[in-house]
């Protein structure tokens, strides 16, 4: 059967998207086909929206709207400039957020180090962490990249650049699953990890 374009257009859209084959993007496609138009709208609208209208705050460079250059947490007095978590991405933002045993600030990488997919340290928001600590307020670095191989790599190279700086750098307790993303553990593990978390050198 062949299908019109626009059909074949969304079902092709859907399959790049990560964890969705080819049966989930057929189903979901002929599923907005027969749904109610303003479904179709929102969705539509919704995604225009989540390009144009989001930005990353000049500081931490956690996602942000599009009108602000510095996030709520950077913009917060109530958050202590002193000390500064190290994440890999927005979302572990949001992990450890949800905890609410945080009241410090954010750093975040956008990946970690990978010598495979040849991400090196210029492609991380790593210049930009150096220059915060040089800038004198930053007492405390908590490394809190993934429990993973390129977690780890990355936590090393941020230890031996940060190190000069004479900062007391951290890295979030083990207990997290090994091999696991920060944004799927769940609270009570995230917590443990953030309290119990142990000096570098
Ligand atoms: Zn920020």
């Amino acid at each position: 059967m062949i299908l019109p374009a626009p059909i074949q257009d969304l079902i092709t859209a859907f399959s790049r998207l990560p964890g969705i084959g080819p049966k989930t993007a057929s189903r979901l496609t002929f599923f907005l086909l027969n749904a109610p138009a303003d479904l179709a709208q929102d969705l539509a609208s919704a995604l225009q929206e989540l390009k144009t209208g989001t930005a990353y705050c000049q500081i931490c460079f956690n996602i942000t709207a599009s009108e602000r250059t510095e996030c709520e947490i950077c913009a917060s007095s109530e958050r202590d400039p002193g000390v500064i978590c190290v994440v890999e991405e927005p979302l572990d933002v949001l992990a450890l957020e949800r905890t609410a045993g945080f009241q410090g600030r954010y750093h975040v990488l956008h990946g970690a180090l990978s010598p495979i997919e040849g991400i090196g340290p210029e492609d991380l928001k790593i210049r930009e962490l150096v220059a915060r600590v040089r800038s004198g307020v930053v007492k405390e670095i908590i490394l809190a990249t993934n429990p993973s191989l390129e977690g780890d790599a990355t936590a090393m190279y941020l230890d031996q650049q940060l190190r000069p700086l004479g900062v007391r750098i951290t890295r979030l307790a083990r207990g997290l699953p090994v091999g696991g993303d920060l944004e799927y553990a769940d609270q009570s593990t995230l917590l443990r990890a953030l309290s119990g978390r142990q000096e570098m050198h």
